[in-house]
């Protein structure tokens, strides 16, 4: 095992403004900052300005780099003009078949623009640019810069098909995406077992994958053109490996416009982009959609779809390296451990599973981010981290 460089990320929304204030809030950072040496703060932010100030000065007193760390296509406060991404069926934002429940439970909603006609990207730009000169920010980092995923109901995985889309696609491809939602079905009740890009040559949606491929990437270089990278670093907060086709992140093309790539590699998360959560959706999606499929039947379809098993002990470590693999050494890349016992979702990693996460990266040849809030990572968790410094 080798000494480890440490990132974390820290969430400022109206429960922590409400449940903990401003002093309390200060407290918790600034002792994991005197406990764990850390490199780089992303700081999220949505109660105010005064916010940016008290933090970048508390980085700069513990020699931290902060980093504004920055939604892009959904919950995003003041975006203007916002386009939900549709699916085939005509559903705006959420589907139905596996959603995940807890959607909107905190201050997030997971409501995604539509990446080709509904993002304001520049209006995006041009505040990344206005923070990034009024405080004292190393770089940004940006994250929802997908599709919706599994946890948002198994129909927004072929979208989209807003009005504008649609223009652009055409009858028939409109036609592949309304049955594709049946064909996983059909494939699952059957006992096909093949990957993901398969599934998308059988479903006849080559040209759709490839152009949400093409349209986040789009996002993604727009941004990065606009900041000044003499002065700034791009980071990207990027699915785990196994899911991110499904969101329409390609690693390969989005590592070439970017310092460093941040991979959400969950593997206990409750929450969007964790791999229990997003596996069980699509699972429970394809249950809800056939009484003939058993729950166990369609965990083994999904994971043989996305070429994991959750049960791996190894799971971590195996996500890490395909992520590796994928970036093959365009930019820095960074895992996300998550180490939270959290209040808002029902994550709660105890010191045991703590210590396991950081063995697992320790043996791995990348540096690890605390996720997803230091806040709510109990002392006995971020200690395993700290002997590993
Ligand atoms: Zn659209």
């Amino acid at each position: 095992m080798r000494n480890l460089t440490s990132d974390a990320q820290l969430v400022i929304g109206s429960y922590e403004e409400r449940e903990l204030g401003e002093a309390e809030v200060l407290r918790r950072v600034d002792r994991y900052l005197c406990e764990v040496e850390t490199r780089r703060l992303m700081i999220w932010n949505s109660q105010g300005e005064r916010w940016y100030q008290t933090l970048t000065e508390l980085c700069r007193r513990h020699q931290v780099e902060a980093h504004l760390w920055y939604p892009v296509l959904s919950d995003r406060a003041g975006s203007v003009h916002q386009i939900l991404v549709t699916s085939a069926l005509g559903h705006r934002g959420y589907g139905s078949l596996g959603r995940w429940e807890g959607l909107g439970c905190a201050d997030e909603t997971f409501l995604f623009s539509c990446p080709e006609h509904g993002d304001d990207r520049m209006q995006a730009a041009g505040e990344i640019i206005t923070l990034l000169g009024r405080y004292d920010f190393s770089g940004v980092f940006l994250d929802r810069i997908r599709y919706p995923s599994p946890a948002n109901g198994l129909e927004m995985l072929f979208c989209c098909y807003c009005e504008r889309c649609s223009a652009l696609a055409g009858q028939h491809e409109q036609d592949r995406g309304r049955e594709a939602v049946d064909l996983m079905v059909d494939l699952c009740r059957s006992g096909w077992t093949g990957g993901w890009d398969e599934f998308v040559h059988l479903s006849g949606l080559t040209t759709l994958i490839e152009r949400r491929y093409r349209a986040i990437a789009d996002v993604v270089n727009t941004i990065a053109l606009a900041i000044d990278r003499s002065r700034y670093t791009v980071g990207l907060d990027l699915f785990s490996p196994a899911l991110a086709p499904l969101v329409g992140q390609s690693y390969r093309e989005l590592s070439r416009l970017c310092d460093w790539i941040k991979a959400m590699t969950y593997t206990h998360a409750i929450g969007p982009a964790g791999l229990p959560l997003e596996l069980h959706s699509l699972a429970r999606a394809l249950v809800s959609s056939d009484s003939a499929i058993a729950m166990a039947q369609a965990l083994r379809w999904t994971e043989a779809l996305l070429g994991v098993e959750l049960e791996s002990p190894d799971l971590l470590t195996e996500q890490i390296e395909r992520a590796i693999e994928a970036v093959d050494g365009s930019c820095e890349l960074l895992c996300g451990i998550e180490l939270v016992d959290h209040p808002l979702f029902p994550t709660r990693i105890g010191a045991d599973q703590a210590e396991e996460l950081v063995e697992q990266v320790a043996n791995s040849a990348i540096n690890p981010i605390a996720c997803w809030n230091l806040l709510y990572i109990p002392r006995q968790n971020y200690r395993f981290l700290a002997q590993r410094l």
